[in-house]
């Protein structure tokens, strides 16, 4: 396989851009545009997480062009969709507690919602586009299916992963290691179709 060797990944989340990093390992460097352009926003007024994935590529593909003619960006967007929600909060996850970002209030209120509710299936999405340069734009989707309990439990990674135990695992995605989430997620199964898309084509490397 032929990864280029620099990705410029459309998000302002530390987290994500982290997880892409470990999840690409160390012959791909990872730059968000945070690195990049900090004070860039979006509105994500998709009702898809692929319509917005594709709101934020079209915000940060022309930055990083001009930063890194030739570079390769990849959008992402994903969230937490509830069964018993009708997969709500889904792509309002990031402001389903009524601020922008905040994981607290989110799964706060997710847990209210839930309150004395017996179906816990949720899983998490994740809608990757990616943009390289002179090529047509490519979606890969990944997904992990799991519960939500009753009180979150756990300090590592972000937003929902204390109250979420994917499917076939007894702890939540904050008390797994890091290593295993960023095997078993949505961010890394949506990942691994990229990657198999690009040794089935070839691309060749990047300019970087
Ligand atoms: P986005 O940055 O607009 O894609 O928002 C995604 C939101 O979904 C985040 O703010 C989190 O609330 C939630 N989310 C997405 N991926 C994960 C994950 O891996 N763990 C926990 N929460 C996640």
């Amino acid at each position: 396989m032929d990864l280029p060797k620099q990705i410029i990944i459309a998000t302002r989340n530390r987290h994500k851009a982290l997880e892409f990093d470990y999840i690409f390992g160390s012959d791909v460097s990872i730059l968000s545009i945070l690195d990049l352009d900090p004070n860039l926003t979006w509105e994500e007024t998709g009702l898809t997480f692929e319509q917005n994935a594709n709101i934020k590529l079209e915000a940060v593909y022309p930055v990083a062009q001009k930063l890194f003619p030739g570079c390769w960006v990849l959008a992402d967007d994903s969230g937490i969709c509830v069964d018993a929600l009708g997969g709500a909060p889904g792509v309002f996850s990031s402001s389903f507690g009524g601020e922008e970002g905040n994981h607290r209030l989110n799964t706060q209120r997710l847990l209210k919602e839930l309150d004395g509710v017996e179906n816990r299936n949720a899983y998490f999405c994740c809608c990757l586009v990616l943009k390289a340069p002179e090529r047509p734009l490519q979606v890969f989707n990944g997904r992990v299916n799991g519960k939500i309990i009753e009180e979150g439990v756990g300090v590592n990674g972000f937003g929902y992963d204390p109250i979420f135990v994917p499917d076939g695992y007894t702890q939540t995605l904050a008390q797994i290691s890091s290593q295993i989430k960023n095997q078993i997620s949505h961010r890394a199964r949506a990942t691994e179709a990229l990657k198999v898309w690009w040794s089935q084509v070839g691309l060749g490397s990047s300019p970087h």
